[in-house]
């Protein structure tokens, strides 16, 4: 089994986009080079108000990981939506994959009901596993277009 948390909190960074953005990158960054090392994987979805992050792997190092996280002044109020163990990893190949809430996902934000801000405190975390698997999907076949562009 796989432990798998799910959490929220809210953004404390400058409401700039280009500020967010290269917040963004910088936790992205960081995070897939602990996570590497600490055998975490997930996916943070970044509306620009709130984070919410799916971290999975063995218990210890998730917990150890999520303490380490909240501490972060980048955001506030870590609040937990979810802990179980679950039968497998959903995000195996993901380090930490993350994308922040911009015009063009925001298609994949409505096919969930998401017109508009999120509501973290109301969602369940099988939501947030569904809209990030197709945010993951998204970001996939958005490399995979430049790839071939280039
Ligand atoms: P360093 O990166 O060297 O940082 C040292 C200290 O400085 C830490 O306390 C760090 O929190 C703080 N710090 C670093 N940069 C900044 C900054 N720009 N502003 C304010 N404080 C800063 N880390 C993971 O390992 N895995 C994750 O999945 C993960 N997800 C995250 C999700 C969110 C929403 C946020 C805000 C942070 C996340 N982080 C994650 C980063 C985490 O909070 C720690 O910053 C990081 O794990 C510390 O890495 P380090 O020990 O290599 O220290």
């Amino acid at each position: 089994m796989i432990h798998q948390l799910v959490y929220y909190s809210r953004n404390t960074v400058s409401d700039s986009d280009r500020a967010m953005l290269t917040n963004m990158r910088e936790i992205l960054s960081v995070s897939q080079r602990n996570n590497s090392r600490d055998g975490i994987t997930g996916f943070l979805i970044f509306d620009k108000t709130f984070f919410i992050q799916i971290l999975e792997g063995e218990r210890a190092q998730v917990t150890e990981t999520y303490n380490r996280i909240a501490r972060d002044s980048r955001h506030s109020t870590a609040t937990i939506i979810n802990v179980r163990d679950v039968p497998g990893r959903l995000f195996p190949n993901w380090t930490m994959g993350g994308a922040m809430r911009t015009p063009e996902v925001q298609e994949v934000y409505l096919r969930h009901g998401f017109g508009g801000a999120l509501q973290p405190n109301r969602l369940k975390s099988d939501q947030v596993v569904s809209l990030a698997l197709d945010l993951q999907a998204f970001e996939v076949s958005r490399r995979q277009e430049q790839k071939l562009a280039s």
